[in-house]
């Protein structure tokens, strides 16, 4: 056996184990168990053709060659990313760390207690900082941000009689580049009609319900948006303005000047540039859009014994949860990154992030001055961080040739005029070198310049409110306090370094270090997603041969990197098909037809890209009623634009008839999007291609190894068959995508690219066998868990041969009639011993989907078989009146460690029962932090900011 391949250590099962798994699975080997589980008619013929694996070491070596090939120059180029620092103490102990990053979307809030609360200290953070009173936990970067503004806006027009027919939504020509191209896409399909020109001198009125602005503007010029804010409010028109988060810390905020919303990135306070990403976009509002916010929030609630805990709040009002009638997609956001940038506020606090912003406008004041001297215009009136420099008569091809030479990147903005954005990192030196080029171009000799620790900022711009006085943002400033309190966070937390997380649709699969330790290097993590084509030629290699490995995976033509989650690689697909029937004189088509079963994303989406919504039936076994799906394709073929479907599907299976399924929406002049979130059942033994889609997103975040970090980043690229890929999407600085390419769904051209190495790693040394036999095994864990757990759980839909893909929906429904327990009192009793639950609840209400995926070992499986069973049998105990039905240890759980050792017990079951039912248990215990929590009072009682410094005031009186 060759144990020095990456296979040996992503795949869980050893290979003396095999044979008894096959045992129980009831098969010779596993292409036995995959013939019976895949239809034949859907099997690759060939094997996927890929570069042999490589070793970890041979990765780690390549991938240091790759990076050479890229160039980090000292960037100044600004436009909404600058170099940082990242506190090391936040590099190792989050960013590097797998209880960080492994762990999933807070669904399960008494075991993810400290991922909440870092996230509740983020929104504390953006809430001073911008001046709303409400944030979200993230989105995904500034422009989807900047457009989400603007579809809440729209959405919630209808409440004001008056403005229920405003249509009308302006955008400042001074915003960012890329925040215009993407309000573009997104304004069209809804029938929003952009105006895009000069605040000065646009003339708002009832027929606007929005409106859109920079600050800073794109060129640095800070504006006193005063008149228009006034003309906005007599209109009643909404503002929406794009802040850039560091010039808050000085500025006035936008919330106290009259915005409705604010947005931006949060990637100034600490997070590396990664050539585009990820980011945590923020996102802040008023009390009157609560309940329209997109994305996350974490708010505050109280557990069975009324202490203070928290929770995702709102979460049936999550955005993509309405489906159909929902304003927004966004499932997966940048918990990760906005966990660091609030560790980042924690770190510095007021005092520590004023003494940042001010070091970044005393540079800028300094480098100012010095041009000055030089005899350059400075054309910005008023600025932070950025300077617009009109050259006179020197050559900008002057200054760039002279840059280049000493590796530095600056912004050129015409012939005549040079962008300079000054950044954490700058410091006195750095001014000096910027000097020496405007001298050397003009052949003077450059002025000598001590920092001038001066504000330029008028006072009328300036913050005078205070931000941050919150304890949390005063108390951990020494790196030993720092790090206690993030290692006191993160083991409130349950990840994949604990116990498997089977969560069904999400795939959290080993996340292996030597993929993620190349993140980490600075040649690829400081680079500007807009630098010069011939300074990231690492990257683009990477991403030409990820997109051709994924192109052979999926079996289509051409990808796109740009999409940075799963639901806006939906949007991103949806958005091509529009496109192609638009070039075949095919406007009116329209309908989109989507499964009952399908993801709330799916209909989300589809509205999103202005389609109307048709449901197609399921039948009793849980699969397309294909006699439904033909009736209605047929009843809408002049207008049916696309069908959504999952492979397999939701329900776990591989349908049979899928092929038929494609054909009979081809003959009807549709296309077919397959959602890839399953891909990890497809994999090297089918594809997208195969079963006859056009268009499919990948989940990188899924199948392709990128860690969920406790709900984002993630990635999902589009794979395109050959006649949608002219239509690819492009990007209005850097050149990508099709020939006739749709403007663009993120904010940089290639997504989060810094990501995109993980999945790139995973590819590269699984190689065509390791991918092959991942989706083997994927397979195997989850029909051996289905026949170990037969007869104790029952799976609700399987195919003809009685098999699961790689996840499986078992039914507790039954368990409720039997003894009152629902769905919910397993998910929390597995917290008990050692597990996070499955996903509960989708797609089928009462019933838990498993998916154990590849990496797990049979150890691991039967360990968490154990603690199924185990509950299972507690079940029968209320059954059979051995425990009361409502005071028993499923509906009391989780169970936390101050019950256990609290001098009173008042539990009709003793405390080993409660908290250690296993022997396992005394090796590995996980105590959750909190007991139940209360959903229901959170969602009444909205508080979604850390207290004021006063209650922590009182505490101590
Ligand atoms: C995860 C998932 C999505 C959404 O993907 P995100 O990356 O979270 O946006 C869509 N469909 C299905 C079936 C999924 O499991």
């Amino acid at each position: 056996m060759n144990t020095d391949t990456f296979a040996y250590r992503h795949i869980g099962p050893r290979e003396e184990d095999l044979l008894e798994m096959l045992k129980v699975v009831g098969v010779k080997n596993l292409e036995e168990l995959i013939s019976q589980t895949i239809p034949d008619d859907i099997r690759l013929e060939e094997d996927l053709n890929l570069s042999t694996a490589m070793t970890e070491n041979e990765f780690l070596n390549h991938i240091r060659d790759l990076a050479r090939k890229n160039k980090v120059f000292k960037s100044y180029i600004g436009l909404g990313y600058h170099p940082t620092i990242l506190p090391g103490v936040i590099q190792r102990n989050i960013l590097e760390n797998p209880g960080w990053y492994t762990a999933y979307t807070p669904y399960q809030a008494e075991i993810a207690q400290g991922r909440l609360e870092a996230l509740l200290n983020y929104q504390t953070m953006i809430s001073d900082l911008t001046g709303l009173p409400i944030a979200n936990a993230s989105l995904l970067d500034e422009a989807t941000a900047a457009a989400e503004a603007m579809s809440m806006f729209y959405g919630a027009r209808s409440r004001d009689k008056k403005k229920a027919g405003a249509s009308k939504f302006f955008v400042s020509i001074h915003c960012l580049h890329q925040n215009i191209e993407l309000i573009k896409t997104r304004s069209e399909p809804l029938g929003i009609e952009l105006v895009i020109g000069d605040h000065r001198e646009v003339n708002l009125s009832e027929d606007y319900f929005g409106a859109l602005l920079q600050y800073p503007a794109a060129d640095g010029e800070i504006f006193e948006y005063d008149a228009f804010m006034a003309d906005a409010e007599k209109f009643d028109v909404q503002v929406a303005v794009a802040a850039d988060i560091m010039s808050l810390v000085l500025l006035s905020p936008p919330g106290e000047w009259g915005a409705k919303a604010v947005v931006g990135t949060t990637q100034r306070f600490g997070i590396p540039l990664g050539f585009g990403g990820p980011h945590a976009a923020y996102f802040s509002t008023t009390e009157d859009y609560k309940r329209f916010i997109p994305g996350r929030i974490i708010g505050q609630t109280v557990d069975r014994d009324g202490n203070k805990a928290l929770r995702m709040a709102l979460q049936t009002r999550e955005q993509h949860i309405k489906r159909d009638k929902a304003t927004s997609n966004i499932c997966t956001a940048q918990v990760l990154l906005a966990v660091m940038a609030g560790a980042y506020g924690a770190y510095h606090g007021p005092i520590g992030l004023k003494h940042i912003a001010q070091k970044i406008h005393f540079h800028t004041v300094s480098l100012s001055e010095g041009l000055n001297r030089l005899g350059y215009t400075q054309v910005n009136q008023n600025f932070y961080d950025t300077l617009r420099i009109e050259l006179g008569q020197v050559d900008k091809e002057e200054i760039r040739s002279r840059a280049i030479a000493k590796e530095i990147n600056l912004r050129y903005i015409s012939a005549h005029e040079v962008g300079i954005s000054i950044n954490e990192t700058t410091n006195m030196e750095a001014i000096e070198e910027l000097l020496e080029i405007f001298a050397e171009a003009k052949e003077a000799s450059a002025p000598k310049i001590k920092l001038l620790e001066v504000s330029v900022i008028p006072e009328s711009l300036k913050r005078t409110s205070s931000f941050m006085e919150q304890s949390v943002f005063n108390r951990y400033h020494s790196e030993t306090e720092m790090m206690r309190y993030l290692k006191a966070l993160e083991r409130k937390d349950l990840s994949l370094n604990h116990s498997m997380i089977s969560l069904g649709s999400c795939t959290m699969k080993l996340n292996a270090a030597t993929e993620m330790l190349p993140l980490s290097w600075p040649l690829w993590a400081n680079i500007h997603p807009f630098a010069p084509t011939n300074q990231t030629l690492g990257y683009r290699e990477l991403i030409a041969n990820l997109e051709r490995d994924l192109a052979e995976i999926t079996g289509f033509h051409a990808m796109s990197m740009q999409p940075n989650s799963g639901a806006q690689g939906e949007y991103a697909g949806l958005m091509v098909i529009r496109a192609y029937h638009q070039s075949r004189g095919d406007s009116q088509r329209d309908i989109a037809l989507i499964p009952s079963s399908a993801h709330g994303t799916n209909p989300a989406s589809a509205v999103m890209a202005g389609m109307k919504v048709v449901v197609v039936k399921s039948d009793e076994a849980g699969k397309i009623d294909v006699e439904d799906l033909r009736a209605k394709a047929e009843k809408y073929s002049a207008n049916l634009a696309a069908l959504m479907i999952t492979y397999p599907s939701t329900h776990g299976v591989f349908e049979e008839r899928v092929r038929e399924i494609t054909q009979i929406i081809h003959d009807n002049g549709g296309q077919v999007y397959m959602d890839g979130a399953n891909m990890n059942a497809q994999v090297g033994l089918t594809s997208p291609g195969a079963i006859g889609a056009d268009v499919c997103h990948l989940n990188l975040h899924k199948t392709f190894a990128i860690p969920h970090g406790g709900g984002g980043p993630g990635m999902g690229p589009i794979g395109v068959a050959e006649h949608l890929a002219s239509f690819l999407p492009g990007h209005p600085l850097v050149k990508t995508g099709g020939k006739n390419p749709i403007s663009p769904v993120s904010a940089a051209p290639y997504g989060s690219g810094l990501i995109l190495l993980i999945s790139y790693g995973y590819i590269k040394m699984l190689g065509m066998r390791g991918l092959k036999a991942s989706t083997q095994y994927a397979i195997l864990n989850a029909n051996y868990l289905k026949e170990r757990l037969h007869g104790a759980y029952e799976v609700l839909y399987s195919n003809e041969n009685n098999r699961v893909a790689h996840e499986m929906i078992i039914d507790c429904r039954p368990f409720k009639k039997e003894s009152g327990i629902e769905v919910t009192d397993i998910a929390k009793r597995l917290m008990d011993y050692g597990y996070h639950a499955p996903t509960v609840s989708f797609p089928v209400a009462g019933t838990v989907m498993i998916e154990p995926t590849e990496s797990e070992s049979m150890q691991e499986l039967d360990r968490f078989i154990e603690a199924m069973l185990s509950i299972r049998r507690e079940m029968a105990e209320i059954h059979n009146g051995n425990f009361d039905t409502e005071n028993n240890p499923l509906k009391n759980s989780p169970h936390t460690m101050q019950q256990l050792t609290s001098d009173q017990w008042d539990f009709p079951y003793d405390r080993k029962t409660a908290a250690f039912p296993l022997d396992y248990l005394y090796q590995n215990k996980f105590w959750p932090s909190v007991r139940r929590v209360d959903d229901a009072y959170g969602d009444r009682n909205l508080i979604c900011t850390c207290e004021p410094i006063e209650s922590y005031m009182e505490e101590e009186a």
